[in-house]
C-alpha cells in the first residue's frame, strides 16, 4: 500500500535538494568545508546561556518557564526587540512584533498568508534556498526580482502577470545576502519600495545577517525607509524578519517578525494553529542573555568573522585563476564566485571533494529556475585562517584543472 497518491498537490513541490544529498559527503575525514552557512559553535555565548537557563529553571520561575505562554511571544523579549528596532530606525510597539521559532517559521507563515496556488512571488536569482523551500508549499510561480547595488527591477510585467498570476510578495535579504553576500544600497531600497507600491504587494525583508556588518556604512533597514516615507509602521508594506540564529544561537530557534498590526494579528492566528507558541524557556533565556551581553557578544563575533572574510578574500586574490570573479561582502558569512562560462558548480563540487577534499555549495541550488550553473557559494564562518588559505589554494587548483 502506498499513501503517496493521497498526498496533497503541495507535497509534490516539496522535494529534497540534490545539493543536500551531495553535502552528505561532508563527513569525509580531513575535508575542508566552506559549505555550511552556520555560525561557528566556538563563538556561542555558552556560559551565558548555561547561567540563563539555570535562572529560568530556578524553583520560583518554573511555573512560568515550563508552562504554555501566549502566541505573540514573551513580553519582555518583545520589549527588548522593540528597543533594538527603535535604534535602527524602526519605531514600533510590542503589538507590532511576533516571536517565531526561527525566522524560517516566519517565511513559512508569510508564504501561507500571502500565496494562493498560482500567485507570483518575486525572488532574487539567486535567493535564499530556505525561502524557496518555505514558499514552495504554497504552490506559487516565481519571477525574477533583480536587485543589485542601487538598481531594482523585476521581470514580472512580461511574465507572471500576463499569465494571470498576481504578484503577492517580493522577498529579499537586503544585507549581506545568502548566498551572494551582497547588500542593496539606499537607492535600490527606495526603488524596491516604489515597485512594491506600484504592484500593491508585500515586501519581505529578511534581516537574518543584518547585525553582522564588518565595515562600510550601515544602510537603514527597508522597513525604516518605508516608515520614514509614510510616517507610521501601520501604513507599511514591508514585513521585517529578524533572527537570533546568527548572533546568539540557531539551535534555540528564536526569530521575530515586525510589521503592521493587522499582519501580526493574522500571523498570531497562524502560530496558534501551528505550534501555539515558541518554547517559553528558550524565549526567557534568550531575553536574559540578549539583555546582558548582546552588543558585546555581537562585537566579538564580528571581529572573528571579519578576520576570516579578509583571509578568504586575500586567498582568493592569490589563488584564483583568471576568469573567476567574486563578491566582496561587507558582512555576513558568504562570498559568491562566478566561474568561467561552461564550468558547472555541481560537477566541480564532486571533483573538488574527491580530489582535493574541499566542499562548497553549487550556486544553481539558489536559483528558482535552476540557472547559475557556473556559480558557487563559499562560507567563511566556520573555518580558521589556515583552513581558509589551504582550502582556497586547493580550490584554485581544481578550477584550473577543470
Ligand atoms: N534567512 C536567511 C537568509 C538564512 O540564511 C537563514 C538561515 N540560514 C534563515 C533565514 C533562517 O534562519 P533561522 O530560522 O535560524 O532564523
Amino acid at each position: 500500500m502506498s499513501l503517496t497518491q493521497s498526498f496533497a498537490s503541495r507535497a509534490s513541490r516539496m522535494t529534497a535538494s540534490e545539493i543536500r544529498e551531495l553535502l552528505k559527503l561532508l563527513d569525509k575525514p580531513g575535508l575542508i568545508s566552506f559549505a555550511g552557512g552556520i555560525p561557528d559553535p566556538a563563538l556561542f555565548p555558552a556560559q551565558e546561556f548555561a547561567a540563563a537557563f539555570a535562572r529560568g529553571l530556578a524553583p520560583e520561575q518554573q511555573a512560568q518557564s515550563l508552562q504554555y505562554s501566549i502566541s505573540e511571544g514573551y513580553l519582555p523579549l518583545r520589549e527588548w526587540i522593540a528597543g533594538e528596532m527603535a535604534k535602527i530606525g524602526v519605531p514600533c510597539t510590542v503589538d507590532n512584533i511576533l516571536i517565531t521559532s526561527g525566522s524560517q517559521q516566519a517565511l513559512d507563515y508569510l508564504g501561507k498568508l500571502f500565496l494562493s496556488p498560482g500567485d507570483t512571488a518575486l525572488v532574487g536569482w539567486p535567493t535564499y534556498l530556505g525561502a524557496l523551500a518555505a514558499f514552495n508549499a504554497y504552490e506559487p510561480r516565481y519571477d525574477q526580482l533583480s536587485v543589485s547595488g542601487n538598481r531594482t527591477a523585476a521581470s514580472y510585467v512580461a511574465g507572471a502577470e500576463a499569465e494571470g498570476g498576481r504578484v503577492k510578495l517580493a522577498y529579499l535579504s537586503a544585507d549581506f545576502a545568502n548566498p551572494t553576500g551582497e547588500t542593496l544600497g539606499q537607492q535600490g531600497r527606495e526603488a524596491l519600495l516604489d515597485m512594491t507600491e506600484e504592484l500593491e504587494c508585500a515586501l519581505i525583508e529578511d534581516a537574518a545577517y543584518q547585525a553582522l556588518r564588518y565595515d562600510g556604512e550601515a544602510v537603514p533597514p527597508i522597513l525604516a525607509t518605508e516608515i520614514a516615507r509614510r510616517g507610521s509602521i501601520e501604513d507599511c508594506r514591508t514585513i521585517y524578519c529578524g533572527s537570533f540564529s546568527k548572533t546568539l544561537s540557531p539551535g534555540l530557534r528564536l526569530g521575530w517578525v515586525v510589521a503592521a498590526k493587522p499582519v501580526i494579528s493574522q500571523l498570531v492566528l497562524m502560530k496558534q494553529a501551528a505550534d501555539l507558541h515558541t518554547a517559553t524557556l528558550n524565549q526567557i533565556a534568550v531575553h536574559d542573555v540578549a539583555s546582558r551581553v548582546f552588543d558585546s557578544h555581537v562585537e566579538t563575533i564580528r571581529t572573528a568573522y571579519r578576520q576570516r572574510r579578509d583571509v578568504m578574500l586575500d586567498a582568493l586574490s592569490a589563488h584564483m585563476p583568471d576568469g573567476v570573479t567574486w563578491t566582496r561582502p561587507e558582512g555576513g558569512m558568504f562570498i559568491w564566485l562566478t566561474l568561467p562560462a561552461g564550468l558547472n558548480g555541481a560537477d566541480l563540487l564532486e571533483r573538488s571533494i574527491d580530489s582535493v577534499g574541499v566542499a562548497f555549495v553549487p550556486g544553481s541550488a539558489f536559483f528558482a529556475d535552476k540557472s547559475g550553473e557556473n556559480t558557487i557559494r563559499l562560507s567563511f564562518s566556520c573555518s580558521d585562517e589556515a583552513q581558509i588559505n589551504e582550502g582556497i589554494m586547493r580550490l584554485g587548483q581544481v578550477i584550473r584543472g577543470a
